[in-house]
């Protein structure tokens, strides 16, 4: 396998299914060494087998992205591995409803930590492997709930603003480093994120997308690809909406 990521090495977190998923396999058709991490070992297992069964290179590390010690192992065990970190897409996180009123205060800290503290420790740990390099390129997933007033979605929508906002602090702090630091925000895309949502739902909201449909993983992961290559080696603290016009319109 050989293409845009020759010799590079990419960390994916929530690596397990979904986006993650598509974009670790991204990375590695393109010729990435790919470390995958997430809590669930056989759904990791099968994206490192799904890689090595086309002719690629991956290793699954079980982390919880809550836990600095687990994040810090994560980054330790790709420096062992490969000797090095090129790129990582810190993309584990989820979202769960609950009117801001109702949510006990459990269930904000739950949706901060695995939606904007991951991100933040991700960072701490990948950037000084990058430093050693001397460059490298973070995406960092924020949403389209973010950037829009979602209703029943509060705590998720202010930790995933919370991550544009990061994101930006970051590029600027480390963009004299040589470390490329930007955002994806997705609008609906059909992953087991919405696995729980009423039947139908999604083909409804594909109604209200210019683009009339809903994305699908290789989307972002398309998008993801091109913030971590060189042709956007001029592309830092930008928050990139993948949504079918939907923030723009809405
Ligand atoms: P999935 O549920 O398929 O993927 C979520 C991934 O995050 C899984 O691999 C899961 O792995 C991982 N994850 C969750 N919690 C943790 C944790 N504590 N530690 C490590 N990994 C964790 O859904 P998506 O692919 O859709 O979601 C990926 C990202 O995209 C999320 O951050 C989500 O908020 C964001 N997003 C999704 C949109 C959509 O419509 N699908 C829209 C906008 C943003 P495991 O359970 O094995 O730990």
């Amino acid at each position: 396998m050989s293409g845009r990521m020759d010799g590079k090495v990419a960390l994916v977190t929530g690596g397990s299914s979904g986006i993650g998923r598509a974009t670790a396999i991204a990375f590695a058709k393109e010729g990435g060494k790919v470390v995958i991490a997430a809590r669930r070992v056989p759904e990791g297992e099968e994206t490192v087998r799904q890689i090595v069964e086309a002719g690629g290179e991956a290793t699954f590390v079980q982390t919880d992205v809550t836990q600095a010690l687990e994040v810090q192992t994560l980054v330790d065990r790709t420096l062992e591995r490969y000797g090095r970190l090129d790129c990582a897409f810190n993309n584990a996180g989820s979202g769960k409803p609950g009117k801001l009123i109702e949510l006990a205060e459990a269930d904000w800290e739950q949706e901060m930590a695995v939606n904007l503290k991951s991100v933040w420790l991700c960072l701490k740990y990948e950037i000084p492997a990058m430093l050693r390099s001397g460059k490298g390129a973070i995406v960092n997933m924020s949403s389209q709930g973010g950037i829009l007033g979602v209703p029943n979605y509060g705590a998720y929508a202010a930790a995933k603003g919370g991550v544009a906002a990061l994101t930006r602090a970051a590029a600027a702090e480390y963009a004299a480093n040589g470390i490329r630091i930007n955002a994806v925000s997705p609008g609906a895309v059909e992953t087991e994120l919405w696995a729980n949502a009423p039947a139908g739902m999604l083909e409804q909201v594909a109604t209200g997308i210019p683009l009339q449909r809903v994305g699908q993983p290789n989307d972002i992961a398309e998008a993801v690809l091109w913030l971590c290559s060189a042709a956007a080696g001029f592309v830092t603290g930008q928050n990139l909406a993948i949504d079918g016009g939907y923030t723009t319109s809405n």
